[in-house]
């Protein structure tokens, strides 16, 4: 469950100490990667002396330039909309090119000069973070280069190499995806859960693969028509505009998906999740539950603090419902001071349990606020071996029970089970169904 705290911040915090309040493994995960981003490209330029030539400068200028170009388009294409975000630049085309096109020991300059463009054009990432994924893109490129040089007499492929050429230049675009990916995972892995929703949940996106897997495809494509057929290359220009739009779509999405408010899932996305995980739950009889939780007399409470006071504590309470749930619930903003929690694989005792544990939660985290702020929590739960029960026949019953913790008077847990639930309790007075009442 992604945190409803927005990124970081930078500014106030240098990059340096950005880095250094970082775990130590990952600190020297990172200075490794940007050693080996030095070290590979040479090693594995397959024994050639670095000669600069004048005609692979020219190549290199040009790929630069090609990246310079996409990004700028790409603003254009942006306008502002996702200033906060951090839309794809596809900045990975440009190192497998490369591959195709120049030995390796091109590849730290080029990366270099195309990652500090897109950085000084707005993508905002801590530094240390932008540093680390340029090193790997020349991991990625050094790795893959070796694989272009397997070829007939150590050459390149070019478009008329037939099959066996296809095959090396599938091979390298792996290659490249491999040690890129696993560099990021390694990072994600090492680095604190706080600090890199972000990445983590791209890993976690299989979209991510798709589209990086098509940035570097093209990337391949870009450097196999410039060899062969020089200006041909141009031809490529509208597809590198297609593809903007394309990487632009995630951050688009995810901005309409969340609300800016509290970082929380709309609830429309909210429902298009929770609607999977309910079909899945109900096929295999297991439990389930949702939550609707509602803030008490949020209107005074506004009324007291103005409305920019109301925002943050909706913010503040949003961040307390995360951290008390689990990974894989799902937290939303239902709309107004209203909350939905699905909780999936839990049965209506123990989601008793965990309406409480949020009840609780609020009332004592809210503290940290100028006035104290409770909520009222309505439960629906079907168990294990309960009839199958759809989403929105749960979300109406969440509601009445609602309903019943603010009629009975506020800061309170209520609880309704469908009533068909065999393994539901008959007796209203049964503790498996019993109301809670805050301590
Ligand atoms: P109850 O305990 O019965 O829920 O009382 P309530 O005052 O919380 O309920 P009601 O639904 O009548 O009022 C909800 C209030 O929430 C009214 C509205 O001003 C406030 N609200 C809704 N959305 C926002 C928001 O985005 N920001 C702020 N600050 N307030 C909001
Ligand atoms: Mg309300
Ligand atoms: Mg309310």
């Amino acid at each position: 469950m992604p945190s409803a705290v927005p990124h970081a911040e930078v500014g106030e915090v240098t990059a340096l100490r950005e880095f250094l309040v970082a775990p130590l493994r990952l600190r020297v995960w990172i200075s490794l990667a940007v050693v080996l981003a030095v070290a590979l490209p040479l090693i594995l330029s397959s024994g050639s002396s670095p000669a600069i030539r004048a005609d692979d400068l020219a190549i290199a200028i040009a790929l630069v330039a090609g990246s310079v170009v996409n990004v700028e388009v790409g603003r254009l294409f942006e306008g502002g909309r996702v200033a906060q975000q951090r839309p794809h630049k596809a900045l990975s085309a440009w190192p497998m090119a490369a591959t195709i096109l120049l030995p390796s020991y091109y590849l730290l300059p080029i990366v270099a000069l195309v990652y500090a463009h897109a950085r000084w054009r707005g993508v905002r990432v801590t530094l240390w973070k932008w540093i680390a994924s340029a090193c790997f893109l020349i991991c990625a490129g050094a790795v893959a280069g070796a694989a272009v040089a397997t070829g007939d007499g150590g050459m390149p492929p070019t478009l008329s190499s037939g099959l066996p050429g296809l095959l090396i230049v599938l091979g390298a675009i792996v290659a490249f995806l491999l040690v890129e990916c696993a560099m990021l995972a390694l990072t994600a892995l090492l680095n604190t859960p706080q600090d890199d929703v972000w990445l983590r949940q791209t890993l976690a996106d299989p979209s991510f693969y798709v589209m990086e897997a098509g940035v570097v495809t093209l990337g391949a494509m870009t450097g196999l028509v410039a060899s062969g057929a020089g200006w041909f290359v141009l031809l490529l220009i509208p597809a590198y505009g297609f593809l903007q739009q394309s990487v632009l779509h995630r951050p688009l999405q995810e901005q309409a998906t969340r609300d800016p408010k509290t970082g929380l899932l709309h609830f429309t996305a909210w429902q298009r999740l929770a609607g999977d995980q309910v079909m899945r739950h109900s096929a295999h009889r297991r439990p389930w539950a949702v939550l609707f939780i509602d803030i008490d007399n949020f209107r005074f409470y506004n009324q007291r603090q103005g409305h920019l006071g109301g925002d943050r504590a909706l913010a503040v309470v949003a961040e307390i419902i995360t951290a008390n749930v689990r990974e894989h619930d799902i937290v939303a903003r239902f709309g107004g001071e209203e909350f939905c929690v699905l909780l999936p694989g839990t049965t209506p005792e123990a989601a008793t349990l965990i309406a409480e544990r949020l009840r609780a939660a609020v009332s004592e985290g809210s503290s940290v606020l100028p006035e104290q702020i409770t909520v009222s929590v309505g439960v629906a739960a079907v168990g294990s071996n309960g009839p199958p029960t759809d989403l929105g026949e749960m979300l109406a019953l969440a509601d009445q029970a609602l309903y019943q913790a603010k009629l009975d008077g506020r800061d309170l847990v209520r609880v309704r089970r469908p009533p068909s639930d065999a393994s539901a309790p008959k007796d209203p007075a049964d503790p498996g169904d019993r109301d809670r009442r805050r301590a």
